[in-house]
Parts: structure tokens; C-alpha cells; sequence
């Protein structure tokens, strides 16, 4: 099989075999369903109920704040209880709508969307705003504002991420399993935007029947390609992605779209085809609940707002005491303190350890392997740029390309002296850039 790649990047212990093999499980919830506010990047969006409301599944409950931003639907049919901060799995209280679900389910109508054949180009994007997507592969990024560059008319590459690089995640994968033809008719509906465009199904080459279902569901398709990519981590990071499959190199101030690409996550392709065929808002998504703590590691189709531990507990719960609980995956995800937080539009799994590896190790002093260089995707010098955030040195930081990194976390993994190099970036990268907000 070939294998596009991009340079650097890790192998670590892929971890997929617990859940890769489970089938994905609708999930009914039962308790209280919590709604951010702010569930992407952009404005947060307005409430547009109020305490006491009833709400049906798929109505509307805050609408986006401005252009960069979406809207948020209610996965169950309900009362408003409260409007106001919760916790969520970053540990931040976020203004948010619970709502009491009555275990009716009962359904809004469905959104007022056309035919895809009567349908222009502006009303594929008014489909996608109005059902509130956005880049559900981490990032959050409103879908209705990347299908929206400058010049539709430069971009050439319309690239659906199906790598999945994060070890333990097993979302995209059985949903590529499962439903393929969603996915392909999602990007073709992309694909309806950019007359000049190609489309590629990117999927890294463990995942070979992923491969061949999509190649043959693609064999008459002649503006689409699947594409296997070299199995290593990153390749699922937008920069390598674009690079890996199409030789163009993008920096960390350019878009995709400067360099004719647009891309696309799995969940968030399959999510446009349920808008735009289905007419359906964005209210569920495939989170995986995984790692050696869980009894029983599985794939469900979870309505957003659901909390964690509901999720946790339809696992048959903790098998020992985890050490770490993970929203995400281990090399991009972020440590929880608390499980009872909701799942939102970005939430792709919940990787539960028995043991915290990385609070065992104790940091030394560099050896000057160059490790953390070779496996940089980012080629930058991740021990420098480590000193230089640890000393608040921002000046040298910029000089040395601090914001190529892609937090992809490689460097640390690598290093013999277990520095903790990816955090010391990480913090110093925040900082930047909410100066540069400012
Ligand atoms: S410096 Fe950034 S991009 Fe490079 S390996 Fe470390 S975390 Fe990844
Ligand atoms: S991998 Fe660790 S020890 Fe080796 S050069 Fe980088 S920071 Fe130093």
C-alpha cells in the first residue's frame, strides 16, 4: 500500500484494539443534558429559551453570537431547568442551558432546508450554518465559515481526514465502517462549492478495510480519490495532512485555504450530509470510551449535552481506579478532574488509565540527543523553544518559530530526559496568542 507522509512524527502504542471491533451504540441518556454556550471557536451563541421552557429534540436553543460561531440544538425533548456556568471537561465553567429531559425524545420539525437538487452554493452554506456544524475533529472551528474562503474558485483539495493518528480513538474508524456512503455523499456535497476541486478520503494505512470499502465506494466517482497514508502520529494534524497529500507546505500563518485546501474531519462530513440530505442539526456524535480502566471499552452515538459519567457508567464503570481520565486521547487530549461534564460537538472520546504515567516520571537534564528535532513535525528546535518559555524569553520564542508547533506532544514523548517540552510550548503558545487577540 502506498504511503503519503510528512516528515518527523512518532509510532507510539496505538491501543486501538479495545474498542475497534465494537460496533458503535446508540446511547439513550437519562439525566440532565448540558448545553455550552461556547462549544467551538467564535462568539458563544445566545440562549434563545429561558427558564421553564419546554423543548423538543433538534429545536433550537441558542443561537450563534455572530459570524464565527453556531448554534446550539437540544439533543432531547425537555424543560429548560437553569441557564448558567458549568463545568466542562477543560475545567472551565461555561455559560450553559441544562435541560430536564422527559424521555419522550420528542422531535422538532425538521429544519427548513431544500432539495440538494434545487439547492445553489449559497444554500449548501445556509444549510450548514443553520444546523449549527462545526470541525468536530477537536478544533470546533464553524464548518459554514471554512466552506466560505475568499476564492472558492482557488481551491483545488477538498481533504476528509479519516486518519484518526490519535492512539486509542476507534470514532471515525467505525464510523467509516458502518457508514461509508454517508461520508462519501458528504464530501460530494462539499465538493458542489468548488467547481475546480478534487476531493480525498486521507486514511492512514492501518486501517486497510476502511481503505478498501471507500475505494470501491468511489470507483465511479471521478473527482474523488482515497488516498493511504504511512501510519504514524500526527498524520491526522491539518499541516501534515495538506502536506502528506498534496505536497503544499502551509505555515502557522496561513489557512488551508491559502494554499487551496479545505479540511474536513469524518464526523463533521457525515454531520453536513445530515443537514443537507437528512435535514437534521448537528446533535450527536461517536465518542469513544476507552483504556485499561474501563470494563467494557466501546463506540457510542451519544446525544451532545449527555454527561461523561453517563457514559462512563454504560461502560460497566471503572474496572480499577483510574489514575488519569482523558478528554480525548492521550497525545492531544487534556486531563478531566471531573467527569460531570457534558459531551459537546468536539467531544471524540474518554480514555480512562490505571496508571498516570507521565505523573511517574521525573524530568533531567537535557542530553542534546536531538530527538525532540527528528521527530518534530513542526521543524522547529522543541528543547530550545522549551527554554525559552520557561525563561518567558517571548522575543527569542517567536524568533525560533515557537508558533510552528502543532501541540502534537512527539517531543515529549521521544525525550530520554522526560522533559515535559510540549507543555512548556503549550503555555507560552496560549500566552502569545491571547496577546495577539488582544
Ligand atoms: S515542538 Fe510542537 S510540533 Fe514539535 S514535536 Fe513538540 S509539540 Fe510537536
Ligand atoms: S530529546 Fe530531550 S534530551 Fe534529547 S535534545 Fe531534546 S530535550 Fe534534550
Amino acid at each position: 500500500m502506498a504511503g503519503f507522509t510528512f516528515k518527523g512524527g512518532i509510532h507510539p502504542y496505538e491501543g486501538k484494539e479495545l474498542t475497534k471491533d465494537k460496533p458503535i451504540r446508540r446511547f439513550t441518556p437519562q439525566g440532565e443534558m448540558v448545553y455550552p454556550l461556547s462549544q467551538h471557536i467564535g462568539a458563544p451563541a445566545k440562549p434563545v429559551v429561558k427558564k421553564g421552557d419546554r423543548v423538543l429534540k433538534g429545536q433550537m436553543i441558542a443561537e450563534a453570537g455572530g459570524f464565527v460561531s453556531a448554534h446550539v440544538y437540544s439533543s432531547v425533548s425537555g424543560t429548560v431547568k437553569s441557564i448558567g456556568k458549568h463545568r466542562v471537561a477543560t475545567g472551565d465553567m461555561v455559560q450553559s442551558i441544562t435541560v430536564e429531559g422527559d424521555g419522550l425524545f420528542e422531535e422538532a420539525d425538521p429544519l427548513p432546508i431544500g432539495e440538494i437538487e434545487d439547492m445553489s452554493k449559497q444554500d449548501v452554506l445556509d444549510a450548514v450554518k443553520l444546523a449549527g456544524i462545526v470541525g468536530m475533529g477537536g478544533a470546533g472551528f464553524p464548518t459554514h465559515v471554512k466552506l466560505s474562503p475568499k476564492d472558492p474558485d482557488k481551491i483545488n483539495y477538498c481533504i476528509v481526514n479519516c486518519s484518526e493518528c490519535e492512539p486509542y480513538l476507534t470514532s471515525d474508524y467505525r464510523r467509516m465502517l458502518e457508514e461509508p456512503e454517508k461520508l462519501v455523499a458528504g464530501l460530494k456535497i462539499i465538493l458542489c462549492l468548488f467547481d475546480h476541486a478534487e476531493g480525498i478520503l486521507a486514511v492512514e494505512d492501518n486501517k486497510p478495510d476502511c481503505v478498501k470499502i471507500l475505494k470501491e465506494l468511489t470507483f465511479n466517482e471521478p473527482r474523488i480519490t482515497v488516498k493511504a497514508l504511512k501510519t504514524k502520529y500526527p498524520q491526522g494534524a491539518e499541516r501534515q495532512l495538506i502536506y502528506a497529500t498534496t505536497r503544499r507546505a502551509i505555515s502557522s500563518a496561513m489557512l488551508p485555504a491559502d494554499a487551496g485546501c479545505i479540511v474536513n474531519n469524518v464526523d463533521t462530513v457525515v454531520s453536513i450530509y445530515h443537514a443537507v440530505i437528512e435535514k437534521r442539526p448537528l446533535t450527536e456524535r461517536i465518542v469513544t470510551v476507552t483504556g485499561d480502566a474501563i470494563a467494557d471499552p466501546c463506540n457510542y452515538l451519544v446525544p451532545t449535552g449527555t454527561s461523561m459519567q453517563e457514559l462512563i457508567d454504560a461502560s460497566g464503570g471503572f474496572k480499577v481506579k483510574p489514575e488519569k481520565i482523558i478528554a480525548g486521547g492521550p497525545m492531544m487530549g487534556f486531563a478531566m478532574f471531573d467527569t460531570d461534564v457534558p459531551v459537546i460537538k468536539t467531544s471524540s472520546a474518554i480514555t480512562c488509565f490505571s496508571r498516570d504515567e507521565v505523573a511517574r516520571y521525573s524530568e533531567s537534564a537535557c542530553i542534546n540527543c536531538g530527538r525532540c528535532v527528528d521527530v518534530c513535525p513542526g521543524r522547529v528546535i522543541p528543547a530550545r523553544l522549551a527554554d525559552y518559555a520557561n525563561n518567558h524569553d517571548e522575543d527569542m520564542f517567536l524568533k525560533y518559530n515557537g508558533m510552528e508547533c502543532c501541540e502534537c506532544g512527539c517531543c515529549s514523548y521521544i525525550c530520554p530526559a522526560k522533559r515535559q517540552l510540549t507543555q512548556s510550548i503549550k503555555t507560552m503558545r496560549k500566552l502569545l496568542l491571547a496577546k495577539k487577540k488582544k
